[in-house]
């Protein structure tokens, strides 16, 4: 467990805080009843934090938007009744007035408010001096500035308790995912801002119930600190994004399922039983630069020729057939042909880029 969770949510106990966290409820509060129904379920199950949406910001009109103010009496009903904490979506000054007032435990700003920063100012300066949670879903587009630009403009105004959530990245074209996932996103967000709870929402990362599990333990595998799960009590008659939500049974049996890698290096003999491995992989990337260094030179050879010939930095043909035989290469060595690609890609570029220099001195 990690401790910044019960630092961002000290109302929880400790035996609330589960293996993995879990927040979980209905895209959008629809009835009481679809309410009642569903919280009763989840707290059953020792859900104590429920997400449940009330402004629904939507891509494309007419579809529904929330029930707005009208919903949050019925939220602080079921937190009297249930024991449980409730987070909502906040995407106006009027928003957080209105679920400030009822006591509201939790806010989360939406992927499409986080893109910006005017929205996001906004609702910072509204929570000015208010000591509340507040998750940060990534903006629509896999744009890390914006992502933590939204925490930063939150941190400005004094707040304390922040967190992030990754919920996935638009697509143009329908993919296997609702919203791309590109898990080198969040990496590299956990690798700015170790400090901040990192949530993942495998719901709208998925669009479909089958595909939730896989993304949730795959969200596990990479160390997230908890996930966000759209729960309705009855998913398929669900007003908003009913194709993604999981009734509480079947989330229920979802948790049960997945795998917490929460587990600890054994030291052996005071020493990280990883630490030899780690020295090979050492001296193997030491090796790697060596052959690197030697292939440069022979750039610098054939950049020299070119130089004396007039000849031209890029060759199209060449290239093509460093693209065609590398991936196969790789085949036979067991390693993957798009990342040796990749990695060609990035060595021809850095030979071109130094030929040209030379050439051009
Ligand atoms: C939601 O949580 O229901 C929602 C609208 O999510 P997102 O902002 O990630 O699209
Ligand atoms: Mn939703």
């Amino acid at each position: 467990m990690n401790p910044s969770i019960k630092q961002l949510f000290p109302f929880l106990k400790d035996s609330q805080l589960g293996t993995p966290f879990l927040i979980a409820g209905p895209c959008s509060v629809e009835t009481p009843e679809q309410l009642d129904s569903t919280v009763s379920q989840l707290a059953a199950n020792g859900v104590s934090l429920i997400r449940a949406g009330v402004w629904k910001p939507r891509t494309r009109p007419n579809g529904f938007e929330g029930l707005g103010s009208l919903a949050l009496p019925w939220l602080q009903e079921a937190k009297k009744k249930y024991g449980v904490k409730v987070a909502v979506e906040v995407a106006t000054a009027y928003h957080v007035e209105e679920a400030l007032k009822a006591e509201m435990d939790v806010l989360w700003i939406g992927a499409r408010s986080t893109v910006n920063p005017f929205t996001v100012t906004e609702i910072a300066e509204s929570l000015q001096g208010v000591d509340i949670p507040v998750l940060v879903k990534n903006p629509i587009n896999p744009d890390l500035g914006l992502w933590l630009g939204a925490i930063e403009r939150l941190e400005q105004v004094g707040l304390s308790k922040i967190g992030a959530i990754h919920r996935g990245f638009s697509n143009f074209r329908d993919t296997v995912h609702r919203n791309s996932p590109m898990w080198e996103l969040p990496i590299e967000f956990r690798t700015l801002r170790p400090e901040l709870v990192l949530i993942n929402d495998p719901s709208h990362i998925s669009g479909k119930r089958s595909l939730v599990k896989g993304i949730a333990q795959h969200a596990l595998d990479l160390n997230f600190d908890g996930l966000m799960i759209e729960s309705h009590t009855n998913p398929d008659a669900a007003w908003t994004d009913a194709a993604q939500q999981l009734s509480p049974a079947d989330l229920n049996h979802l948790m049960r399922e997945l795998v917490s890698r929460n587990g600890e290096f054994k030291p052996q003999n005071g020493q990280n039983p990883l630490d030899e491995i780690r020295q090979q992989i050492d001296e193997v990337d030491r090796a790697l630069l060596e052959v690197l260094s030697r292939r440069m030179h022979l750039v610098e050879k054939i950049g020299t020729y070119k130089k004396e010939n007039n000849v031209a930095a890029f060759q199209l043909e060449r290239w093509q057939e460093i693209l065609n035989s590398r991936p196969n290469w790789a085949k036979a060595f067991q390693l993957n042909p798009d990342v040796v690609t990749e990695l060609f890609r990035i060595i021809h570029q850095e030979s071109i880029r130094k030929q040209t220099e030379w050439i051009d001195e």
